[in-house]
């Protein structure tokens, strides 16, 4: 019996190891993401989930929010507890904007009665779970296109289709903050990294969608601050040097 339970300790001291290697070549020098972190006036969340998903509450006018993604969590507790910390309740969620369809992302999707369900139409499918042998039974209240702008109360949200992690991936410009889901990460060096190749469907669509990404929103004009990641927190007040400096050193 002794050599038998030594035997087992050694397996089990092997498989921890093997899971540890494995978790740092999977996750090694991603920056955490924080459980909360407030940016300028978002409330960027987590829902204590193990994946650490992030969820922003993001301030559209008196009593109304838009969030980006739902998290994993169906009930939606975090994010209720958190507008309940704003002096908000469930009616204020206008509209959640999904960077895409991955569990992680459409938790709390239902859970917001007054919420419009957006994400790009390339991604309704996903959503829905439509093929997946659970569907979710999300449909979109409003299939976003590239390259357009929603307005909800005082924010302008931007839409850019980056295909890659999944077939209907967005990034949303929103208040100077680039919203990028899994699409890419933050490294603990403030570098950025593309998408994760063991959870994403074409690595090499990902890597040109952010490419194009950056030449579009360096040729706009338009005013970024701040990159969000929903499992690697934000790279603030860069603007965009990390993706541009991702883009020089991955030219394709
Ligand atoms: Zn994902």
């Amino acid at each position: 019996m002794k050599t038998f339970s030594k035997y087992v300790a050694i397996v089990v001291v092997v498989l921890l190891v093997a899971a540890g290697v494995a978790f740092g070549l999977l996750f090694g020098g991603l920056q955490e993401s924080p459980l909360k972190q407030q940016v300028g006036s978002m409330h960027l969340i987590t829902d204590g989930s193990f994946v650490r998903s992030t969820i922003a509450i993001i301030p559209a006018g008196p009593n109304e929010v838009v969030l980006v993604d739902a998290g994993l969590q169906s009930t939606g507790e975090a994010i209720l507890a958190e507008l309940a910390a704003m002096h908000l309740n469930a009616d204020a969620v206008k509209a959640i904007f999904l960077t895409h369809g991955h569990p992680d992302h459409i938790g709390a999707a239902a859970a917001f009665p007054e919420a419009q369900l957006m994400a790009l139409a390339e991604e309704a499918d996903l959503v829905a779970e439509r093929n997946g042998p659970n569907p979710t039974g999300l449909e979109l209240d409003r299939k976003l296109h590239d390259g357009e702008t929603v307005q909800i109360g005082s924010l302008a949200v931007g839409v850019y289709a980056i295909p890659g992690h999944t077939d209907g991936s967005a990034a949303y410009l929103i208040d100077g903050v680039l919203f990028l889901g899994d699409s890419a990460d933050a490294r603990t060096d403030q570098s950025m990294q593309s998408a994760h190749r063991f959870f994403s469907n074409n690595l090499g669509q990902n890597e040109e969608s952010l490419r194009q990404l950056y030449r579009r929103l360096e040729a706009s004009g338009l005013e970024v601050r701040t990159m969000a990641f929903a499992h690697s927190g934000v790279l603030q007040g860069l603007g965009l040097a990390p993706l541009a400096a991702w883009v020089q050193d991955n030219p394709g």
